[in-house]
C-alpha cells in the first residue's frame, strides 16, 4: 500500500474546500431548454480567458460582440479588476486585456468563441505574471528556426474533499502498477471527463495529439502539438481552460500541482523541442549541440520550469518515479530518469527532436518555450 500522506501536502489546491460540490449535483439537462433558444443573428458570445496573478490560474469573462472576428486584432481590448485577482493595487485597479488567440467555444457551439488573453497594468506595461510578451519576444527573433513544441500535461483529477477521485475514504487504492494506461471500472477513473476534454479541444481548435491514463489513479495526461513557438503557449493554456471548464460540469477539480502526493507518482509537462535542423537528416547533431547548451545552464531553466521559481519541482524532481535529480543535468536515449530524453526513434533516425522532462504540470508554457528558444536557437 502506497503510504503517502495528502494532508500533509499544503498547497494540492489554492481554493475552498467544500465538502460537497454544488455543481454535481445540479441538472445536467435542464440548460439544453434555454441553449435551443435563437439568439439574434448578429450577436455572438466571446470568453475572454486570462491568467490571473498566481501565475497558474485562469479567470474568464464574457461579452458579446456584433460581429464575427477574423484574427485577434479584430476583437476590443477588454479590462477587468485586477485588484480582485492579485494584478492592481485597489486604487488603480483597471488591468486591461488583449486578445492573442482566437478558438471556438465547444460549450456554446456557433459562432461563439473563446479567447485567450495577455494582461497589461493601467500604464499598458505587462503585467508581472504576464510572461507571453518575452515569449512572443523570443519567437520573432527565431522565426524562421521553425520551433516546434509538442507539451505532455500530466493532470490530477479531485473529489470536492481534495481527496484523489475515486481513492477510497480515508486511505490509499492498492499500490501503482495497473493504472498506467489502464482499462477498467477498477483501474481509471473519470473517462467520461477526459473524452469530453479531447473533443471539445479538437473542435476549438486545440491541436490535442493524444491522451492516456497516468501512472497514479486518477492522474492522466493529454498532449498538445506540435504547436509552433508562442501558439504553443496559448494552446496549452486553452487546453487547460477548456478541462478546468469541463470537470466544473462533473463537480471534480483539476489539480496541475506536481506532486499531489507523496510516495505516488508527480505530474510533469514534459516539452517535446525541435527545429527545422533538428527534423531534417542528420538533425541528430543539432540536437546534441542543443543538449551541450541546456547542459551548462540548468539551473536558469529549472527556475522557470515551474511558478515558484523550482521550489514546486523540489517535490516532484527527486530522482524517483522516472524523473531525474533536480540538482543535476542529465541526457539520455531512451532514459525516462534523465532531465533530456532522445526517444529511440529519433536517436535512430538520427532526427526529429528532443524531450525535456524537467517542467512542473504547473509551469507557465510561456515561460518554458521561452527559455528553450533563447538557450538552443538565440544563444542568450
Ligand atoms: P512520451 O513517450 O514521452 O509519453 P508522448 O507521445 O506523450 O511522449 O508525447 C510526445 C509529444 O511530442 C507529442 O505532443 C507530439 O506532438 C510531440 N512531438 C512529436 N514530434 C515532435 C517534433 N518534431 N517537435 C516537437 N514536438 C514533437
Ligand atoms: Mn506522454
Ligand atoms: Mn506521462
Ligand atoms: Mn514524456
Amino acid at each position: 500500500m502506497g503510504d503517502g500522506k495528502i494532508e500533509d501536502n499544503p498547497k494540492i489546491l489554492s481554493g475552498p474546500v467544500l465538502t460537497n460540490s454544488p455543481n454535481a449535483v445540479l441538472s445536467k439537462t435542464l440548460l439544453n431548454r434555454y441553449n435551443d433558444l435563437p439568439l439574434p443573428a448578429d450577436k455572438i458570445l466571446a470568453t475572454y480567458v486570462w491568467i490571473d496573478g498566481s501565475g497558474e490560474h485562469l479567470r474568464c469573462k464574457d461579452r458579446t460582440l456584433n460581429f464575427i472576428p477574423k484574427t485577434p486584432k479584430d476583437l476590443p481590448v477588454w479590462n477587468f479588476d485586477g485588484s480582485s485577482t492579485g494584478q492592481a493595487e485597489g486604487h488603480n485597479s483597471d488591468t486591461f486585456l488583449l486578445p492573442r488567440a482566437i478558438y471556438k467555444d465547444p460549450f456554446r457551439r456557433g459562432n461563439h468563441i473563446l479567447v485567450m488573453c495577455d494582461t497589461y497594468k493601467y500604464n499598458m506595461e505587462p503585467t508581472d505574471s504576464n510572461n507571453r510578451v518575452k515569449c512572443q519576444e523570443a519567437y520573432d527573433k527565431c522565426k524562421d528556426e521553425e520551433p516546434w513544441f509538442g507539451i505532455e500535461q500530466e493532470y490530477i483529477l479531485l473529489d470536492s474533499d481534495l481527496r484523489p477521485f475515486g481513492w477510497p475514504p480515508g486511505g490509499f487504492p492498492p499500490p501503482q502498477g495497473p493504472y498506467y494506461c489502464g482499462v477498467g471500472a477498477n483501474k481509471v477513473f473519470a473517462r467520461d471527463l477526459v473524452e469530453a476534454h479531447y473533443r471539445c479541444c479538437l473542435f476549438a481548435g486545440v491541436p490535442i495529439s493524444g491522451t492516456n491514463a497516468e501512472v497514479m489513479p486518477s492522474q492522466w495526461e493529454f498532449q498538445v502539438g506540435p504547436s509552433v513557438g508562442v501558439s504553443a503557449g496559448d494552446d496549452l493554456w486553452m487546453a487547460r481552460y477548456i478541462l478546468h471548464r469541463l470537470a466544473e460540469e462533473y463537480g471534480v477539480i483539476v489539480s496541475f500541482d506536481p506532486k499531489p502526493v507523496q510516495d505516488w507518482n508527480g505530474s510533469g509537462a514534459h516539452t517535446n523541442f525541435s527545429t527545422k535542423k533538428m527534423r531534417e537528416d542528420n538533425g541528430i547533431i543539432e540536437i546534441e549541440k542543443a543538449i551541450d547548451k541546456l547542459s551548462k545552464v540548468h539551473m536558469k531553466h529549472i527556475k522557470v520550469y515551474d511558478p515558484r521559481g523550482g521550489k514546486d519541482n523540489e517535490r516532484r524532481l527527486t530522482g524517483l518515479h522516472e524523473t531525474a535529480s533536480i540538482n543535476d543535468f542529465s541526457a539520455g536515449v531512451a532514459n525516462r530518469a534523465s532531465s533530456i530524453r532522445i526517444p529511440r526513434s529519433v536517436a535512430e533516425e538520427k532526427k526529429g527532436y528532443l524531450e525535456d522532462r524537467r517542467p512542473a504540470s504547473n509551469c507557465d508554457p510561456y515561460s518554458v518555450t521561452d527559455a528553450l528558444m533563447r538557450t538552443c536557437i538565440l544563444n542568450e
